[in-house]
């Protein structure tokens, strides 16, 4: 048992101060200093914000690895480098590529959700592909596309928790099917889908829309598609909020259409994000990061190297939302989308998955299951965090 003191606890939609945490590998309770049992490990906050851990829902890889590596090592390295940002929990992301690769990845996220946490917490894998639309590839390599097959994601569904796929090449549902019946969150994305193929997924079960605006026709007022269908509908959608993918103006509409309830930011990271600027692969592309971008040959967004933690930040300044609201965007969104029940919030009989962050809203330490994982006043493996 340890206990948090002198922080401003996030908890809910407020914070509280002049309250201790208690702790084990679950929060055991919010209470006044002078109640703390004696003799206890405790860690002064120095007036810090303690946040529920962020979940990221949408991320590919970090530190110069990635998901489809297939390699134990390379999910351990993602899971370290995420910690420094925050990220208590996560879902690896995949790429359109061979069917081979694609299960080596799976394999590899399999073994790593039981492994004890030295950093983010896998959850199970985010299959981004290859059942997407050929004009909606993004940085997906449109060779390894497949026709959605129910069967694939039956034989996986323990690994599988959430499948991004373009409805419109679903043609007879039992796909959008399979994934409801396997308790497998659908999300809509890399699409060409009309407005009312996007409201027929959303009634039979699609949950979530994956990286809004990106990967889909943009808004139009007569052809809505996707994206006007996602903020018509009562769905989450994910949002890539470093500025490149998406002008700050629309992290402000899309607050006003969805409310903070429904917004969930991912990174989107590919193993660039953290290392500056250079050339990496992903799914077998190379792609060039300058900036804060990262790029096909062709000009082709290619992920992102944003950071769940500056997300927030870019978030909160863009809208003005204070941290409290801002937080739920990165913890207790995605974990509501995955069903989650004792992630996101600070409250007793949830994980102890959280992190302290500055006035500036950037990370001190990070906490998994009640375990220090990050600090940054001591070294870090990852360059340039
Ligand atoms: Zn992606």
């Amino acid at each position: 048992m340890k206990a948090i003191t002198g922080g401003k606890i996030i908890a809910g939609r407020t914070w509280l101060g002049g309250t201790a945490l208690l702790f084990d590998g679950r929060v055991l309770d919010i209470l006044p200093k002078s109640e703390l049992p004696a003799g206890i490990e405790t860690l002064d906050a120095e007036g810090a914000w303690i946040v529920p851990g962020f979940v990221d829902i949408h991320v590919h890889g970090v530190c110069g690895v990635d998901t489809m590596d297939g390699a134990a090592e390379s999910l351990e390295t993602i899971a370290a480098g995420l910690a420094a940002h925050g990220v208590t929990a996560f879902c690896p992301t995949t790429m359109t590529m061979d069917e081979a690769h694609i299960e080596a990845a799976l394999d590899a996220v399999e073994a790593a959700k039981n492994a004890p946490p030295n950093g983010a917490r896998v959850l199970g894998a985010h299959l981004e592909g290859p059942y997407i639309s050929a004009s909606r590839l993004g940085a997906q390599d449109g060779t390894h596309l497949r026709r959605p097959d129910p069967e694939f994601v039956r034989r996986r569904k323990s690994t599988l928790r959430l499948v991004t796929f373009a409805p419109e090449e679903d043609t007879d549902g039992r796909f959008l099917e399979a994934l409801r019946e396997e308790g497998i969150v659908a999300s809509l994305g890399h699409s060409q889908a009309t407005y009312e193929q996007a409201m027929k997924a959303f009634r039979n079960g699609a949950k979530s829309v994956t990286h809004l605006f990106n990967g889909m026709p943009p808004f139009h007022h007569r052809t809505p598609g996707l994206a006007g269908a996602a903020l018509d509908a009562d769905v989450f959608c994910e949002l890539i909020a470093d500025g490149v993918h998406s002008h700050p103006a629309v992290f402000r509409l899309l607050l006003k259409m969805k409310g903070v309830e429904r917004i969930i930011l991912v990174s989107d990271a590919m193993r660039g994000a953290c290392l500056g600027e250079g050339e990496w692969d992903l799914g077998g592309q190379t792609v060039t990061v300058h900036g804060p971008e990262a790029k096909l040959a062709d000009g082709t967004l290619a992920g992102s190297v944003l950071t769940l933690d500056l997300a927030l930040r870019n978030y909160g300044a863009a809208t003005g939302l204070p941290l409290w609201e801002a937080a739920r965007l990165v913890s207790e969104n995605p974990a509501r989308l995955l069903g989650e029940r004792d992630r996101g919030r600070i409250e007793p009989g949830y994980r102890a998955d959280f992190v302290i962050l500055d006035e500036g809203w950037r990370v001190i330490k990070t906490f998994v299951e009640g375990k220090e994982v990050f600090d940054r006043h001591e070294n870090r493996d990852c360059k340039g965090l």
